[in-house]
């Protein structure tokens, strides 16, 4: 009698430690999900779902694969200075049809164990993977990538385990990425120039408080360019507006392949460019100036089969170092702003240099 007891005591402990670690479990997961679902910025997302969830979830690999037929992922994640350490684990994919292909048309989680013919593609570290589950990720009916967790433990995931907590988790993840992707698309936009798509006024308005405050820090120079095109209404009145767009686009074009990577390329206005060059003395300035104003003046622009002409621009120099009275950004540019005035009457197509 006693020992039916015991054994039916024993298998309620039992049964209690299970339900004790299913609610862990569904506690852990909330956590997680609400930290998804609080995060702006991709690079955050990102991490979590590299990182965290590997860790949270005693997982062996996590990777993601992300549909980016236009790159602009891909822009966007390389565009930083500094790598980030997840960045080998996030893999992009021009070609829909090979995302396709690890799913079938009901678009549910595949849990399988590993095949490297089958999964090296999705897992590039996968010595010791044993098994793995590759979530479809769905934004609007249409495939947006996969997120592709991997075990070292053979019985983690197999075929006939629900997948109904895999489901929930992929759908909040494919939010997630849609959101934040979103958000990153308008910020950039924001500040993005849309004819030439260089930075726009408001980009460099922030930039250069930024680079005044890091070369006063730092006390290294800091110079800055005000580029004019010459004449530029005489294109605009003689070939079309369409003519001096493309003049502008071209120009901006030329500007950003010369300059080098760190320096901060803008459109000011109209017909008008603004170049930060960081580190960069007033004499090293006026060299990479001179450099750009001779290309420009050098290239000849196409502006249809029939149409080419040549232009050329006005640049106006200004450096913040110990030797000038430049103490601010509104003195730097005012200096610049300046200093195109100057270029201009001096007879044009040529580069002066305010201090
Ligand atoms: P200067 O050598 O003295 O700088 O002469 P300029 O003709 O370049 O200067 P002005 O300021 O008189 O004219 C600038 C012209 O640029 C006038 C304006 O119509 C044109 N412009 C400004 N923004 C755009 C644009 O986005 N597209 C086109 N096509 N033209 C523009
Ligand atoms: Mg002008
Ligand atoms: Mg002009």
């Amino acid at each position: 009698m006693s020992t039916d007891v015991e054994k039916l005591q024993a298998q309620l402990d039992n049964f209690i430690q299970i339900a004790k670690n299913n609610e862990r479990k569904q506690i852990n997961f909330q956590q997680y999900e609400l930290s998804l679902l609080n995060c702006s910025d991709l690079f955050e997302l990102l991490t979590l779902i590299l990182e965290q969830h590997k860790e949270k979830f005693q997982l062996t690999e996590v990777t993601l694969l992300l549909h980016d037929p236009e790159y602009e992922f891909q822009r966007l994640i390389d565009s930083r200075t500094t790598p980030p350490p997840w960045r080998k684990k996030l893999l992009f994919q021009q070609n829909l049809q090979f995302i396709n292909q690890y799913f079938t048309i009901l678009r549910k989680p595949r849990l399988s164990e590993f095949s490297l013919h089958q999964h090296q593609h999705l897992f590039l570290d996968n010595d010791t993977l044993r098994s793995v589950a590759l979530l479809p990720l769905v934004r609007h009916n249409k495939l947006i990538g996969s997120l592709n967790l991997g075990s070292r433990k053979a019985d983690r995931f197999q075929a006939n385990i629900g997948t109904q907590f895999l489901q929930h988790l992929a759908a909040v993840v494919s939010a997630c990425i849609e959101n934040t992707r979103l958000h990153e698309h308008i910020k950039q936009v924001g500040l993005r120039d849309p004819l030439t798509g260089v930075n726009n006024r408001r980009f460099f308005d922030q930039r250069v408080e930024e680079e005044v405050k890091r070369a006063q820090r730092n006390k290294t120079p800091l110079s800055c360019l005000f580029i004019d095109l010459d004449h530029f209404k005489r294109i605009n009145d003689n070939h079309g507006h369409q003519a001096g767009d493309a003049v502008l686009k071209q120009t901006a074009h030329i500007l950003d392949d010369t300059i080098r990577a760190n320096d901060v390329l803008a459109r000011y206005g109209g017909e008008e460019f603004v170049c930060l060059l960081a580190d960069t003395t007033g004499d090293d300035a006026k060299e990479l100036a001179d450099r750009v104003r001779e290309k420009v003046a050098n290239t000849v622009f196409q502006i249809s089969p029939s149409v080419s002409l040549n232009i050329t621009m006005s640049v106006g120099l200004a450096t913040l170092d110990e030797t000038t009275n430049v103490y601010s950004s509104s003195q730097l540019i005012h200096a610049a702003d300046q200093a195109v005035y100057v270029a201009k009457v001096s007879g044009r197509n040529r580069v002066h240099k305010a201090n």
